[in-house]
């Protein structure tokens, strides 16, 4: 049978049916019922947040959390490539201009030594991502932003559950945006949120969701439709409830990666920090010290039915959409550009077992060792 790089969490179905039963008494199947209510409340609680807007997924809560700062069109905003491309498209879609900026070697996270040489009199923003959920260091970019007021608002698609020092990743910054993506941590189908402490965003986020509606003869913002639905929600409140054991089981998966891969000449893995609770969304591997032994991994584990990705190639500012940019230049993200020919993701899920662990890591040792 093969092995994905991913397989969603679920609920049982007696457990969705149960959570769903109650819309067929209702018939109120969105537009912020009792489920989209009942779901925020207990992430605002699960993610120790003030304050929690639902989306119909994490693109739109970025989109719309960038939105929500009010910048000047064309402003600069500095942000990474090493990242999905929704983080680029986000900041694009807003009509700012995207300022790539390096990422650190060892957790692949914006280099914040970097971010303070790209900034300009244009700069509005910082949009830095937890990526893998490696925590960005967010003391030192926020003493950045301090110094010199700008908005920092947090990709935090990866880092669902995550604690620094104790305080949930939702917090930082001025927003953090998580995705509830089928194929991330926790996942509502659909759906993400933005999470903030400033009470004077509240009814931008949630107007902004509901084409700007604030009450029946007043539409005072240009919004769009990005509202979660109650399916959604229900599927967001039962797989909550198996959030801790879901990523218990990651980790013992990670452990297992990290017990048959550590030390091994030629591979690198994340060191987790100190002072971190961590969600074990993915499992990179770089392999370094043999030219064009990533591709070839790729294809060894393909031939043996398991699917590794290339996270995070290309750069988003290797894309055909973005190469004309002038911060798109390769030889200004060098340390991006060298680890992003480098890296795969093995396959990562809670349901993952053990001896399937030790089966790719045998693929992944023996073809490495033949380089
Ligand atoms: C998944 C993801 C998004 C987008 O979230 P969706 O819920 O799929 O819209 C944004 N940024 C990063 C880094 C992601 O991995």
């Amino acid at each position: 049978m093969s092995i994905l790089v991913t397989r969603s969490s679920m609920p049982s179905f007696e457990e969705y049916c149960e959570e769903i039963k109650d819309l067929w008494e209702s018939h109120w199947l969105t537009n912020m019922g009792i489920k989209h209510q009942l779901f925020q409340k207990q992430l605002e609680d699960f993610l120790e947040c003030p304050h929690v807007a639902l989306y119909t997924n994490g693109h739109l809560a970025l989109e719309n959390s960038i939105a929500s700062m009010n910048f000047p069109n064309g402003a600069e905003v500095i942000t990474t490539p090493f990242t999905f491309v929704s983080t680029t498209h986000a900041i694009v879609r807003n009509s700012l201009t995207p300022i790539f900026c390096d990422i650190k070697p060892d957790d692949f996270t914006i280099d914040p030594e970097k971010i303070e040489t790209l900034i300009t009199e244009r700069t509005v923003a910082i949009v830095p991502v937890h990526v893998y959920g490696n925590i960005c260091d967010i003391d030192a970019i926020e003493s950045i932003a301090k110094k010199h007021n700008l908005k920092v608002i947090y990709d935090a698609a990866h880092s669902f559950g995550e604690k620094y020092k104790g305080v949930s990743t939702a917090n930082f910054g001025d927003a953090s945006v998580f995705s509830f993506h089928a194929t991330k941590v926790f996942n509502t189908i659909e759906g993400g949120a933005v999470c903030f402490k400033d009470d004077n965003l509240i009814s931008i986020l949630n107007d902004m969701k509901n084409f700007g509606i604030r009450d029946a003869e007043n539409v005072v913002y240009v919004g769009g439709n990005a509202k979660m639905s109650e399916f959604q929600a229900a599927m967001g409140i039962c797989n909550l409830r198996h959030i801790k054991t879901e990523i218990e089981k990651r980790k013992n998966v990670a452990e297992r990666y990290r017990c048959n891969l550590n030390g091994v000449k030629g591979i690198k893995l994340c060191e987790p920090k100190d002072n971190a609770i961590y969600n074990y969304a993915y499992f990179p591997v770089a392999f370094d010290g043999y030219d064009t032994n990533r591709d070839n991994i790729l294809l060894e584990l393909k031939k043996n039915d398991i699917i590794a990705r290339k996270y995070f190639y290309p750069l988003t500012s290797d894309l055909q959409c973005y190469k004309h940019l002038s911060s798109a230049n390769n030889n200004k993200t060098p340390i991006a550009t060298y680890w992003s020919d480098r890296i795969l993701t093995l396959p990562m899920y809670a349901d993952l077992c053990l001896e399937d662990v030790d089966r790719i890591c045998k693929i992944v040792i023996q073809k490495n060792s033949t380089f």
